[in-house]
């Protein structure tokens, strides 16, 4: 990624400037600009620092090697880490006020690794984001917005999340939840997730500790016995999670889970893969919505090419790469009696997705031309979200 702007833009530290208020200011930066994370990487001549900007990372900024291990060193202290161990990995949380005294950050997780070069401490900054917490203002499209409060309302059934890693999946799950909390109050909903990313009043959650006595089946296997309506599972991630949650859905209760897949027809066939049964799939799940977070064009900098197309040009409020914030984009499957056949069938994927085609589903690059038309992203930026195959 050669966005390079902090050096290049001719960021010069005061050379008294001391360890404790550089790391402060990298933070404070990160957290201005709206960085989800802040990398710390020794090389062999410097220490990178780079912000991860709307999903991708920047090169922000270099620091001489001589305060590479200084740096490394205050965001132990900071973190509560062993500052004296350098060979093993560690994990720790900075208290926020102490670095940034930002209120709208909810957690600062700090993460360092020794490599050949030295530590490298990657910094994760949760922030509390009101806007992303409701369902209306996701930017669903209103067909399948108006779908999801169908499904919601219902109280048996899979409705199932996919996209790659990092493409909204759980903010998405999070909205519904307080969707369904403050719409029909009094029903029991649990949440099994690893980790807990945020709170949600009026839902049970559980975290799931990675590699703990309690893992994801057994959780929600004895869960079933506490007479849950609604269950939220962060991730269907083994065959064993796969069939109770198939299971569940077909006996009285309303699952919502994420699964890690390119298409919505090609998470059914993960299902079968994880040896779900087809006559459980085409009973069981509900519906399928695929989802991605395309960058949104910087509204200050962008320009038009000849051909009327909306372009990323580059400005300083934009760091230079001529996109600021995401946007949701979004597909739905429903199951209905030809999608069902293919899925007892077996059809492989390739002619499920024609079949899909032929009937008009609206795919991912279908919904995203409106976002094309309305310059809020540009067709560079759909093809990275959506990969190649999936126009
Ligand atoms: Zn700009």
């Amino acid at each position: 990624m050669g966005r390079t702007v902090g050096h290049q833009a001719g960021k010069q530290r005061p050379i008294a400037q001391d360890v404790v208020a550089i790391v402060n200011d990298v933070l404070a930066q990160a957290i201005a600009a709206g960085a989800s994370d802040v990398h710390f990487e020794p090389t062999a001549g410097d220490l990178t620092v780079k912000f991860r900007l709307d999903g991708l990372l920047d090169e922000m900024e270099r620091l001489p090697k001589i305060l590479a291990e200084k740096v490394i060193t205050r965001l132990k202290v900071m973190g509560g880490l062993l500052t004296y161990r350098n060979d093993i990995p560690q994990e720790g949380r900075i208290a926020t006020a102490a670095s940034t005294g930002a209120g709208r950050v909810l957690d600062l997780r700090l993460a360092v690794f020794p490599t050949i070069h030295g530590q490298r401490a990657v910094v994760r900054v949760f922030y509390e984001e009101p806007a992303l917490a409701e369902l209306d203002k996701l930017g669903l499209p209103p067909g399948i917005l108006a779908r999801l409060k169908q499904i919601a309302a219902g109280c048996q059934g899979v409705l199932l999340l996919t996209g790659p890693a990092g493409s909204g999946k759980s903010t998405t799950l999070a909205a519904l939840l307080r969707y369904m909390v403050a719409s029909q109050g009094g029903r029991s909903i649990v949440a099994l997730e690893d980790p807990v990313e945020r709170h949600i009043q009026g839902v049970t959650q559980v975290q799931i500790p990675p590699q703990g006595e309690m893992d994801f089946p057994r959780a929600l296997r004895s869960l079933l016995r506490q007479d849950p309506e609604v269950l939220m599972i962060g991730e269907i991630r083994d065959a064993e999670t796969a069939r109770i949650v198939v299971e569940a859905g077909l006996t009285g209760h309303l699952l919502l889970s994420t699964l890690h897949s390119g298409t919505p027809a090609g998470a059914l066939l993960r299902l079968l893969e994880m040896g779900v049964e087809p006559y459980q799939v085409t009973s069981a799940i509900g519906a399928v919505v695929s989802q991605r977070l395309p960058r949104m064009l910087c509204q200050r900098c962008r320009t038009r090419d000849s051909a009327g197309a909306w372009r990323a040009a580059g400005c300083g409020e934009c760091f230079n790469s001529g996109y600021r914030g995401r946007t949701l984009l979004a597909e739905m499957v429903q199951l209905d009696a030809d999608l069902r056949k293919a899925v007892l069938a077996k059809t492989d994927l390739e002619e499920m997705e024609a079949m899909l085609g032929r009937r008009g589903h609206m795919t991912l690059a279908h919904n995203g031309r409106r976002l094309l038309a309305e310059g809020v992203t540009t067709q560079a930026e759909l093809d990275r979200v959506c990969g190649t195959g999936s126009s």
